[in-house]
């Protein structure tokens, strides 16, 4: 679907520990990509994402599954900055940054279900709602709360209708469905440290270097990649 951005370009940020990336990712991703009509959908694995334990693989390593599996789709990119920058990942200094960067872009944070409902604790969550919009994924098992609760902003501009996050503002939250997909990356890391296949969990392109690089595997000789 084709959006209307008054000449501006229209950037989704995807944020997370990608650990590893999986189709519940990916899928989902593609399903904002298209409802929003975007520009570029930029996946921005975190050193750190505050209140998780620290990630199981390296961040070269995450980014590098991240870049291999989203190289497919025109206009999907991987934003290292949150790598770079090392220690707990806040999403309002990465939002920061990106707007310095990038003044005349309309921002659209992407994030699950789960990780919404957490919001009201995130760092300088009352800043928020200048940074970007919000574009809150379903996922099963995890429901929407309704009404949506946390920072005051939530208040401003909550909708199902893409149309109604203006090009250029900020601040707006849209419940958007997704192909529904019940994978975790915990899920993928459990089944690969029990010696458990992940085909068709994980794009192929990256299967078997998930299996190769031991960075999960208890016993990878149970394995044929
Ligand atoms: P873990 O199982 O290690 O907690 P995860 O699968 O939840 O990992 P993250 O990298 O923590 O993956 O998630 C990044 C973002 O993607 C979060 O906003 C999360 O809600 C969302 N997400 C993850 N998996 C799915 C899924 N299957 N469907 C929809 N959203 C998802």
């Amino acid at each position: 679907m084709a959006r209307q951005t008054g000449g501006m370009r229209a950037i989704g940020l995807f944020g997370g520990s990608f650990d590893p990336v999986h189709i519940g990712h990916l899928r989902a991703a593609l399903d904002v990509f298209e409802s929003l009509g975007l520009d570029e959908l930029r996946f921005i694995p975190a050193s750190r994402s505050p209140g998780k334990p620290p990630p199981v693989a390296p961040g070269p390593i995450r980014k590098h599954w991240l870049e291999q599996a989203s190289s497919d789709v025109a206009g999907f990119a991987v934003d290292d900055r949150e790598l770079r920058r090392g220690g707990e990942s806040f999403t309002n200094e990465t939002l920061i940054d990106i707007r310095h960067e990038i003044p005349h872009a309309s921002l659209y944070w992407i994030l699950g279900a789960d990780a919404f409902a957490g919001l009201g604790n995130w760092h300088e969550a009352e800043t928020l709602g200048h940074l970007a919009h919000w574009v809150v994924i379903t996922r099963p098992g995890f429901d929407l709360p309704s009404p949506l609760s946390g920072p005051s902003w939530l208040a401003r501009t909550q909708t199902a209708n893409p149309r109604e996050l203006r090009p250029g503002e900020t601040g707006g939250v849209l419940a958007l469905p997704v192909t529904p997909l019940a994978i975790s990356a915990s899920e993928i890391r459990s089944r690969i440290a029990r010696g458990l296949r992940i085909d068709y969990l994980v794009p192929e392109s990256i299967r078997a270097e998930l299996l190769d690089r031991h960075v999960y595997a208890a016993n990878t000789k149970t394995h044929p990649a």
